[in-house]
C-alpha cells in the first residue's frame, strides 16, 4: 500500500495510544501488541484482486485492459467504494482510495468497510458498445468476490448509473435466483436507484461548508470566543461576511455544490469561478450557476469555451486557463475533480483560506501540511464527500425491502446523518489545534479498532 496509508493510520494509532480513555483495558505489553496489529490490519488490504479485462473492440481489435478491485477492510460490513474509469487509475491509487472509504464510512456511521475499484481507461475513447462490454467483463472477472453481502460497487470518476446498471444485468446474469439489486448502487431510480443519489455526493459537500459556517457557527457561543485556535480564527473571520467561492470541477459533484452554494439563503456566497477539464470561467460578480448548468446538460458536460458559446449559454465571463482557478484570489475553494490538484508547486499560489474536498485526496500530503501551518481550514473528503456513500446505502437497503422513499425523504436522512457527524468533529475548534483531517482519521480509526478489539482479533 502507498506511504500515505501507512503514515494515516500510524498517526491516528499513535494519537490513540496515548488516549487513555480508548481500549483501557489494555495496558503495557497487551496495549503494545495490540497496537502493532491494529497497525498491521489497517495499513494492509485484506483482497487486492486485479485482472486484464480481454475484450474485443468494434475495429475486431482485441484489448487488454488492466482493471482492480481492492478490498480494504470489512470489519464493520460488505466492501463498499466506486470504480473508477480513468487513464490515471494505477493499483497505488485504488489501494489508497479503498482506504478512505473504510475511514469514511466509520467516520459517518455508514455500516460498511472500504474497498476500490479502477478500470485503466480513458472512457471518452470508447463507443457506448464497447464501454457496456468493459463492464460487463469487468463483473465477469470479479463475480466471486462482488455481491450485496461481500462487496458493493457504485459510480466514481467516469461511471455513472448507465455503468451501474450494467454491471447490476450482467451480476444478476451470472447468479441466476440469488438477490442481486444490492449488489450495485447508483443506479438509475428506474432499474432500483434511490432518488436523490445522483445529488448526494454535491448536496453534502455544500452542506459540509454551511454546516460550519453558518448553522455551527451561530449556535456555538463558546466556539465564537476562541480566536486563539488559528482555525477558528479563519471560520469567524468568514461568518456573516460575502464568500468568493471558486469550484473546480463541473461533474456530477461541482455543479451539484455550484448550485446548492449559489441558492443558498443562509450564507451570502458569491460563485466567481467554476472549472472543467477545459476552461476556467471567472466573473467577479459572481456566475449564473443555473444557467450554466442547463448549458452543460445540452453539451456533453462541458463548460462554454468561447465567447460564442458564453452568449449561447447566456453567461457574462472571461475565459481563463483550467488551472488558473485554483490561485485566484477567492475566500473559498471547492475541489470537485480529481486527486492531488494542491501539491508542490503550486501550494504557495492558493489564496484560499476554506478549503472543501469534493474529490478524494485533491491535496497532496505535503500541501495540506503546508496549507494547514498556515491555518487555512480544510473540511476532508471523508468528512465532506460522504454524501454518496450514506445515500448508496440508502438505496441498499430500498433494495432490500423493496420499499422505496421520497426524495426529501432521503435527503432528510441524508442530512441528519451528515448532520451528527459534524456535531462531533466540529466542535474542535474550542480549542484543538490540530487540523480536521486529522481528528476525522482518528476518530474513523478508533471506532474501527474498537469493533475489531471487539470481535476478538486483538489477541
Ligand atoms: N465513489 C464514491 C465515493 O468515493 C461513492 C462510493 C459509494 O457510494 O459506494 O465516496
Amino acid at each position: 500500500m502507498g506511504n500515505s496509508t501507512e503514515k494515516i493510520v500510524q498517526e491516528s494509532l499513535d494519537a490513540l495510544m496515548d488516549d487513555d480513555s480508548f481500549l483501557p483495558e489494555l495496558k503495557d505489553q497487551a496495549r503494545e501488541k495490540a497496537f502493532s496489529s491494529l497497525n498491521s490490519i489497517l495499513s494492509t488490504p485484506n483482497h487486492v484482486n486485479k485482472s486484464f479485462l480481454r475484450v474485443t473492440l468494434e475495429n475486431g481489435k482485441v484489448e487488454r485492459i488492466p482493471s482492480f478491485r481492492i478490498q480494504h477492510n470489512n470489519i464493520l460490513g460488505p466492501y463498499k467504494g466506486g470504480i473508477r474509469f480513468h487513464e490515471s487509475v494505477s493499483e497505488e491509487e485504488v489501494g489508497n482510495f479503498a482506504v478512505l472509504m473504510t475511514l469514511k464510512n466509520a467516520l459517518h456511521e455508514v455500516p460498511f468497510g472500504g474497498g476500490k475499484g479502477g478500470v485503466i481507461i480513458n472512457p471518452r475513447e470508447y463507443s457506448v458498445k464497447e464501454l457496456n462490454l468493459i463492464c460487463r467483463k469487468y463483473v465477469q472477472y470479479f463475480s466471486d468476490i462482488i455481491g450485496p453481502d461481500k462487496d458493493i460497487p457504485a459510480p466514481d470518476v467516469g461511471t455513472g448509473d448507465r455503468e451501474m446498471d450494467w454491471m447490476m444485468g450482467e451480476y444478476k446474469s451470472i447468479h441466476p435466483g440469488r438477490p442481486y439489486r444490492g449488489s450495485f448502487t447508483g443506479k438509475s431510480v428506474l432499474n432500483g436507484g434511490s432518488l436523490g443519489r445522483r445529488e448526494a455526493t454535491g448536496k453534502g459537500v455544500y452542506y459540509s461548508f454551511r454546516y460550519m459556517l453558518h448553522d455551527f457557527a451561530k449556535d456555538q457561543e463558546k466556539w465564537l470566543s476562541q480566536r486563539d485556535n488559528k482555525f477558528a480564527k479563519t471560520v469567524l473571520d468568514h461568518v456573516d461576511q460575502t464568500v468568493s467561492i471558486a469550484v473546480q470541477g463541473f461533474g456530477n459533484v461541482g455543479s451539484i455544490a455550484a448550485l446548492e452554494a449559489y441558492q443558498c439563503q443562509y450564507l451570502n456566497n458569491k460563485i466567481v469561478a467554476v472549472s472543467d477539464r477545459n476552461v476556467t470561467l471567472y466573473n467577479s460578480d459572481g456566475l449564473d450557476i443555473s444557467n450554466l448548468i442547463e448549458y452543460t446538460e445540452n453539451h456533453e458536460g462541458d463548460l462554454p469555451t468561447d465567447e460564442e458559446q458564453l452568449k449561447d449559454a447566456d453567461i457574462k465571463a472571461t475565459i481563463r486557463d483550467r488551472d488558473d482557478l485554483l490561485t485566484l484570489d477567492v475566500d473559498v475553494l471547492m475541489l470537485a475533480a480529481l486527486e492531488a490538484q494542491i501539491h508542490q508547486e503550486n501550494m504557495k499560489d492558493v489564496k484560499a483560506r476554506i478549503i472543501v474536498e469534493g474529490a478524494n485526496a485533491p491535496i497532496t500530503s505535503g500541501a495540506d501540511k503546508y496549507l494547514s501551518e498556515n491555518g487555512v481550514v480544510i473540511i476532508p473528503d471523508i468528512l465532506a464527500n460522504a454524501g454518496g456513500v450514506i445515500v448508496s446505502y440508502l438505496e441498499w437497503l430500498q433494495g432490500r425491502e423493496t420499499q422505496f422513499i421520497s426524495e426529501d425523504e432521503v435527503f432528510s436522512r441524508l442530512f441528519d446523518q451528515m448532520k451528527e457527524t459534524f456535531d462531533t468533529i466540529y466542535p474542535q475548534f474550542y480549542g484543538d489545534p490540530f487540523p480536521l483531517r486529522q481528528n476525522c482519521y482518528i476518530h474513523a480509526v478508533m471506532k474501527i479498532s474498537t469493533i475489531i478489539y471487539r470481535q476478538g482479533k486483538l489477541y
